[in-house]
């Protein structure tokens, strides 16, 4: 093996690297099994693409099998329509679960028969103190905990409960059930965690079938031992639940034993990845649901226009490690160009028209051009593009009074129309407030692209620009980051994300003019504007013949400006 195919070989990660140490070594019977486990409580984010694309590429890599299981056990923070956006989610981003698409939820009898048997053994006990007396009993991370009074109960006595509890005769509260392990462990989570618990609350799967509830640790570390899960991949935050996730394994006698590894969790500059407090945004209306194109939910990042290839070398990109880090956006949008420089076609759009005429080009002659598709991919193919005597160009295309180096229109001044002809601004029209609302320019016939005896006559600026006989109208809308400073929900001044709303996150343009090709285009379809940024024709808000378009990204990186000002 060469050199560079070694490193090509070598496992890309500590994760992989101990999966691949694993096979090695014949653990696990040489299978790999891992999950992704979301609770059906929101959306998915970016940080969740990351966890999916580990969990799902590490079965892939080595001939494993994913599960993807949807960690239901709080059937009051839980709904059925969030359990549908994972599902699709999942998939979109590129992922097969096969058969293997489960519930927390359809393991409730197995869970509960495992805490029978941990009563049996007289490893967990039914407690009456209310939620804030655990509290108070659990201590500090400097203080042990006290035992509870409960904790001597007889194994008889706790059977009887727990089963009363099972069939309904206790208010919520009332009652839980928690594992007899350490109060004065120095790791909190081993002091007597609760394991079950009283919720009258309807399930979205099993109805009032319960009405007891396991708790996450417990119910996640037996489904994980059900499903023959070898590596249960998690972020930090689980780390200090690790002894007890063992704890658990050591009292069932679950033929297989999962091993639970942990890694940071994906951070993104100028946006946060909480379900939670995303929730928040789209309840307060700070945008407009959970597929809101500014938000890094995957919906949203769909709607966006991100191409899924795109999210997926993203993660690859950003690696895997237990370092606490912070991603900034350019890396999630070079990636996205990276992707849609090879995808999308070329065509061309005017976001702020201003109108051009052509004073000696005949009146109500047409003609139409024709322009490639792609620089570099001819099997795109070429379009029509109509010409004739008005145009638009963009406002910003032209000044009055210009600094040096503008090389675009400028009184008295020379420019070429992409794939067209060079123009030469003869004359400026103003309205009676002074603004500048036509130009009235010559066209030099023999510059013709492609054909005319001067088509190679260069000039300094190049400029887009749609005929306006043929114009399409359309809303395009432009996007900006969601927050004004890198990280709005652990800002250092302290305030809350909230006040770092960017409030110009949003520009609709609903007067843009197009050219008549794209009308064409179909919905989630993707396009360069020239000269303007990647676009996607918006999945939900274009009809036919009318599209809305959202811009993906622009051409170049817009981030390195904003973090050196
Ligand atoms: P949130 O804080 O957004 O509610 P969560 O961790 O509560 O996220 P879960 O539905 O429990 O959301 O997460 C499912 C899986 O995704 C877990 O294994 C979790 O570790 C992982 N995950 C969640 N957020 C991130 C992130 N930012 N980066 C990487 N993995 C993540
Ligand atoms: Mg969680």
């Amino acid at each position: 093996m060469t050199d560079a195919a070694a490193a090509d070989a070598a496992p890309r990660d500590f994760i992989r690297q101990i999966v691949a140490e694993d096979l090695a070594a014949g653990k696990h019977g040489g299978r790999v099994v891992t999950r992704f486990p979301p609770e059906p409580n929101g959306y998915l984010h970016v940080g969740h693409a990351k966890s999916i694309c580990l969990n799902f590429g590490i079965a892939a890599e080595n001939g494993g099998l994913c599960y993807l299981r949807l960690d239901d056990t709080n059937p009051v923070k839980e709904d059925q329509q969030y359990v549908d956006a994972i599902v699709d989610a999942v998939h979109w981003l590129g992922f097969d679960w096969g058969p293997r698409l489960t519930h927390a939820s359809d393991y409730f009898r197995q869970i509960h028969d495992c805490a029978v048997r941990l009563i049996e053994a007289g490893k967990a006990y039914v407690d009456s103190l209310s939620a804030d007396e655990i509290r108070e009993y659990r201590g500090t991370l400097t203080t042990p905990g006290r035992d509870s009074p409960d904790r001597s109960r007889s194994v008889a006595e706790n059977l009887d409960l727990f089963a009363r509890m099972r069939r309904g005769e206790f208010a919520d509260g009332a009652y839980v059930l928690r594992a007899k392990i350490d109060m004065a462990s120095p790791n909190i989570n081993l002091r007597d965690p609760t394991l079950y618990r009283i919720r009258k609350a309807s399930h979205q799967r099993t109805g009032d079938a319960w009405c007891i509830y396991p708790m996450y640790d417990f119910a996640h570390t037996i489904s994980d031992a059900i499903e023959g899960i070898t590596h249960s991949i998690c972020t930090l935050e689980f780390e200090d639940h690790r002894p007890l996730y063992e704890w658990i394994l050591d009292q069932l006698d679950f033929p297989a034993r999962p091993r639970q590894y942990e890694f940071s969790r994906l951070n993104l500059a100028y946006t946060m990845t909480s379900k939670r407090r995303l929730a928040a945004l789209i309840d307060l209306g700070h945008v407009d649901g959970w597929d809101d194109p500014r938000l890094p939910t995957v919906s949203g990042m769909r709607r966006r226009g991100y191409p899924p290839e795109a999210l997926r070398d993203f993660c690859g990109r950003i690696g895997v490690t237990k370092k606490e880090h912070l991603i900034g956006m350019e890396l999630l949008e070079s990636c996205v160009r990276d992707d849609l420089n090879q995808r999308a076609p070329r065509a061309m759009a005017v976001l702020d028209p201003l109108k051009v005429v052509l004073v000696n080009y005949p009146a109500g002659q047409t003609e139409t051009l024709v322009a490639a598709n792609h620089p570099e991919r001819s099997e795109l193919g070429t379009r029509e593009l109509p010409f004739g005597r008005e145009l638009w160009i963009e406002r910003e295309d032209f000044m009055e009074d210009p600094p040096k180096k503008f090389f675009r229109l400028r009184p008295g001044g020379e420019v070429r129309l992409r794939a067209a002809y060079i123009i030469r601004c003869e004359e400026v029209v103003k309205d009676a407030a002074g603004n500048v609302v036509e130009l009235r320019c010559t066209c030099d016939a023999a510059t013709r692209s492609g054909t005319g005896p001067d088509a190679d006559r260069k000039v300094k600026g190049t400029i887009h620009w749609v005929a306006a006989h043929a114009a399409l109208a359309a809303e395009v809308r432009l996007y900006d980051r969601l927050f004004t400073v890198e990280r709005p929900d652990a800002d250092p001044s302290g305030r809350d994300a909230l006040e770092f709303l960017n409030p110009a996150s949003l520009e609709r343009r609903r007067d843009c003019r197009l050219e008549p090709s794209l009308a064409a285009l179909a919905p989630g379809a993707w396009v360069q504007f020239e000269r303007l940024g990647y676009f996607v024709a918006d999945r939900l808000d274009s009809a036919p013949g009318r599209p809305v378009f959202n811009r993906v990204v622009t051409l170049r990186d817009t981030w390195a400006k904003l973090n050196r000002s």
